[in-house]
């Protein structure tokens, strides 16, 4: 069992670099991500591993998109381009000073339950799933990627709480923007952070987030807004906000105890 379990694994780490390949080409198009996010708007939690039988599935498996294997000339053989990528894709700075590139793209890989993830970030998001299950810590992803729409619908509903609490419509879209990033500035439009949550019944949230911020970075993931650091990341402390950097770039940035952005004015 435990052996079909990594091959699963395997199987899934060897069509990412097939597609990161493809992605040199930059030939897929916004609109098939668009098609499928279309199918993933609900939150629910997971259920991919309950019962334990169910838990030796892998966490997702590939989504239907295709993308268009048309090689562009980018004046770099597929291979530079191809390191020039995975050094600088996940690097990525997106807060509310720094809204997402408008011709951002991406590839998405669809969990068990439905939510996305940029295909390069799955492989890594496995493992660190796998290695907290194994330390009988049980997480649940509750939000990976989401369209603009989905992150306007997330600030409308919390303008609304808000104005239903008595404050006037510039104070519930100002107390609203402390919860919610204005859509256009979330992670969450990247694919590359998720929202881990326990599953409720053999995890608290607490014992999750204490494994997350212990041992994410080992997988590459850092945590995006630790407390401390909310007037630099403009986000408040969200122990469950996880973010894709890189091995290189969380282990640093864990031990420095530092944030993305701190790290990102020393590297560059
Ligand atoms: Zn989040």
């Amino acid at each position: 069992m435990m052996k079909e379990y990594w091959n699963d694994n395997d199987f899934n780490r060897n069509m990412r670099r097939k597609k990161l390949k493809r992605h040199t080409s930059r030939g897929f198009t916004l609109g098939l991500c668009c098609c499928l996010t279309a199918m993933i708007l609900a939150f629910g939690l997971t259920v991919n591993h309950i019962p334990p039988a169910v838990d030796k599935q892998p966490d997702a498996h590939l989504s239907k998109n295709t993308v268009a294997n048309t090689d562009f000339d980018t004046g770099l053989t597929t291979d530079t381009q191809s390191i020039a990528d995975e050094t600088t894709w996940c690097l990525i700075l997106v807060n509310k000073w720094n809204p997402i590139p408008e011709d951002y793209e991406a590839d998405f890989t669809e969990l068990a339950n439905g939510q996305l993830v940029d295909t390069r970030i799955y492989p890594a998001l496995q493992e660190m799933l796998d290695a907290a299950r194994s330390d009988y810590v049980y997480p649940v992803v509750v939000s990976g990627y989401r369209t603009t729409e989905k992150q306007q619908s997330l600030m409308s509903e919390k303008i609304a709480d808000y104005k239903s609490e008595g404050y006037s419509d510039t104070a519930a879209v100002s107390k609203a923007e402390t919860w919610v990033a204005v859509p256009g500035t979330s992670e969450h439009q990247l694919g590359i952070a998720v929202d881990i949550n326990a599953d409720g019944i053999r995890s608290t949230g607490k014992e999750v987030y204490k494994w997350l911020d212990l041992n994410s970075y080992k997988f590459g993931f850092i945590r995006r807004y630790p407390a401390g650091k909310t007037e630099i990341t403009g986000v408040i402390d969200e122990p469950w906000h996880y973010r894709y950097v890189g091995i290189d770039a969380a282990t640093e940035i864990y031990n420095q105890g530092i944030c993305l952005e701190e790290y990102l004015n020393k590297i560059n």
